[in-house]
């Protein structure tokens, strides 16, 4: 029986999280996936599910190349903020130089969801605030996630998905 317990509090402890991932530059799949490898082989998190890979269109700064863009599903015993702080050094280690916001990138790792927090801090908005608006962001999450609920709105992803204006191009390569 106690064995038993051990077991369910191992398999249940932490929170689970959805990372976006991005990147537009330098084999953008490889690089993509070398961060899905990454995220699995740290200590500080599981990676449980990842979404099929997507080349998707530039959004905002539209001027640059098209990207791939995943969503990894994760559970981690981190708060937040150290998980930003994770996945912002992968980044670092994959060699991102940070220059313009949404500007071109070898890889960028967003927190969309965080369990069911909202956090709302300069330097730290959770669920992701363009989430809803975006949708080479929520195909990917609508993968894995359709039925969580953003905590916010109390809408499904599936729900967002509906209501999505953005129809910029999204294609699904693997
Ligand atoms: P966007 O956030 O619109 O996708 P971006 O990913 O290009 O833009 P970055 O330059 O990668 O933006 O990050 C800018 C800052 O965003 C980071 O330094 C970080 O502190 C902050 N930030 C706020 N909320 C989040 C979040 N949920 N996930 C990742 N970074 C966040
Ligand atoms: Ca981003
Ligand atoms: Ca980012």
């Amino acid at each position: 029986m106690r064995q038993t317990e051990d077991f369910r509090s191992e398999q249940v402890r932490g929170v689970i999280c959805y990372i976006g991932i991005g990147s537009n530059q330098e084999r953008p799949l490889d690089q993509c996936r070398e961060a899905v490898r990454r995220i699995a082989d740290g200590s500080s998190m599981t990676l449980l599910r990842c979404s099929s890979f997507y080349r998707t269109e530039p959004v905002g700064f539209v001027d640059q190349e098209d990207f791939v863009n995943a969503v990894a599903e994760v559970r981690t015993v981190l708060t937040a903020r150290a998980l930003l702080q994770a996945l912002q050094q992968i980044e670092t280690e994959m060699g991102r130089v940070r220059t313009t916001r949404w500007g071109p990138r070898i890889i960028d790792l967003d927190i969309l969801l965080f369990g069911q927090e909202v956090v709302q801090e300069g330097d730290l908005v959770i669920p992701h605030p363009e989430l809803h608006r975006r949708r080479f962001v929520l195909v990917p999450l609508n993968e894995l996630a359709s039925y969580v609920i953003h905590p916010s709105f109390g809408v499904s992803i599936q729900g967002l998905m509906q209501r999505l204006q953005d129809e910029s191009r999204v294609e699904r390569i693997v």
